[in-house]
């Protein structure tokens, strides 16, 4: 049994919120676990089988097993480390936000969405999973930006957000074909937890997913894809650019202060050249802000030639931000301009925005409104912020409009920013 010290020295059990995971327990501590309790070893393919192949969602449901053995193991392990999750439909049901919250109260996000089969495809099911209850990059467009860091996510965290979509498409006769961690959080930060979670999920003991259906974003951690390189996995890279110019960068995507935008796109081709796969840039086109000819030119300059794919994405309208998404006329003008180039581009639609699509709005909302003094205050430092950047990378841009409306500022270095930025764990 897993058990704590009490402050008079004695052993006590643990509470439930400090249990470890089933999910991100290994073969050695399901047996240890079974051992110390009589059980033939035959009950680890069926503690598996509830596990990963099973509608159960807690150790109640798990039926095979006696109700004195199930009390046991929910003595050793959570069955789910998330407690309570609401699910918000969107899009005529073909995109599915949940909302988790964790045993100690954290919140954090998953999407699934469904792609109907059409010219000889089949039908999939992508699931967005989050690696962090907030994020520390803090980029001024983004909702878990401006939510900041709460904690990074344990192991058992990440594969349970899978798990309860699997569980929700088996009831659908349906299952997981593609997983991206392009939820709340930047996965390169906490690379360690994110690496064992995708080894669980592409266990086919375990939940089976093959590799090359599983696809990691990041907003450039350089030492993080360094290391991705050097495992060589199979999975698909997407690197999150947003500005191919360093002064615009430095606000779009702080860490860029860190790890400058050519340094981010060498580690990225070394990560193709070594793995075969071609990387993905996504850029979320801001109006007024990251979308002009210029702009264009610059990330031609950056991507030409090095055979990866641009995937233009409209922004999301997030709350206290002053931005929101270019016109279809400029989105159509800047793909016109990249494609002409050579580069492989596809403008993206936004999934489910009518549930707050965009990573971290739906955990933002629920934290409660800041001040409006807060709100204006944002406002009023994003605008100078963003008219500085614009001065810096295109003198002209000074004297156009950067965007109307209620402006928020970035999070001020420090508040998370600092750690974010911080190569921990990355090596
Ligand atoms: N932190 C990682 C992965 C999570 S963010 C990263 O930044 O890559 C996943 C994607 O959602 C990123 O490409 C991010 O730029 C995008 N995103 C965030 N806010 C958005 C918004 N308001 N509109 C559109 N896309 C947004
Ligand atoms: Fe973090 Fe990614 Fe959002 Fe930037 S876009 S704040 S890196 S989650």
């Amino acid at each position: 049994m897993t058990v704590i010290a009490s402050t008079a020295g004695e052993s006590v059990p643990a509470p439930a919120h400090a249990l470890p995971g089933i999910s991100s327990a290994d073969r050695v501590a399901v047996d240890a676990a079974l051992a110390e309790l009589g059980q033939p070893r035959y009950r680890a393919g069926q503690l598996a089988d509830a596990v990963w192949r099973s509608p159960a969602s807690s150790w109640d449901e798990v039926t095979t097993f006696t109700k004195e053995l199930r009390l046991e193991l929910a003595h050793r392990f959570r069955f789910d480390t998330v407690a309570e999750t609401e699910i918000r439909p969107a899009d005529g049901g073909l995109t599915e936000k949940a909302l988790h919250r964790l045993v100690d109260g954290q919140l954090v996000e998953s999407v699934l969405m469904r792609y109907p089969g059409r010219e000889g495809r089949r039908e999939r099911h992508t699931l967005c999973i989050s690696s962090q209850a907030g994020c520390a990059v803090g980029c001024p467009f983004c909702a878990t930006g401006e939510l900041g860091y709460g904690r990074d996510l344990a192991v058992a965290e990440i594969v349970d957000q899978v798990r309860h979509a699997a569980r929700r498409l088996a009831t659908r006769s349906a299952h997981l074909t593609n997983l991206v961690f392009m939820g709340m959080g930047e996965p390169l930060l906490v690379l360690d937890e994110v690496l064992a979670a995708a080894s669980i999920l592409t266990d086919p003991a375990r939940f089976g997913l093959g590799a090359r259906h599983l696809a990691i974003s990041t907003s450039g951690v350089v030492p993080g894809i360094e290391r991705l390189t050097a495992l060589r996995p199979q999975w698909t890279l997407a690197v999150s650019l947003h500005a191919a110019r360093d002064p615009l960068r430095d606000l779009l995507v702080p860490l860029n202060r860190r790890w400058p935008v050519a340094a981010v796109v060498a580690a990225a081709s070394a990560y193709q050249a070594a793995t075969g796969r071609r990387v993905s840039y996504e850029y979320v086109l801001i109006d007024g802000i990251n979308d002009t000819a210029a702009d264009a030119a610059a990330l031609v300059r950056l991507l030409e030639g090095r055979g990866s794919h641009l995937n233009l994405i409209p922004m999301n309208p997030v709350a206290h931000t002053p931005w929101q998404a270019s016109p279809p006329e400029r989105v159509r003008a800047f793909a016109t301009r990249v494609a002409t180039a050579g580069i492989g581009v596809t403008v993206r639609q936004n999934r489910g925005q009518e549930v707050g699509a965009a990573c971290g709005q739906l955990a933002a909302e629920r934290t409660g409104e800041p001040s409006a003094a807060s709100v204006a205050g944002r406002q009023s430092r994003l605008v100078a912020a963003s008219a500085a950047a614009l001065r810096s990378v295109e003198p002209r841009a000074a004297f156009r409009s950067v965007g109307t409306g209620a402006p928020r500022a970035p999070r001020p270095a420090g508040r998370g920013g600092e750690r974010g930025m911080s190569p921990r764990r990355t090596g």
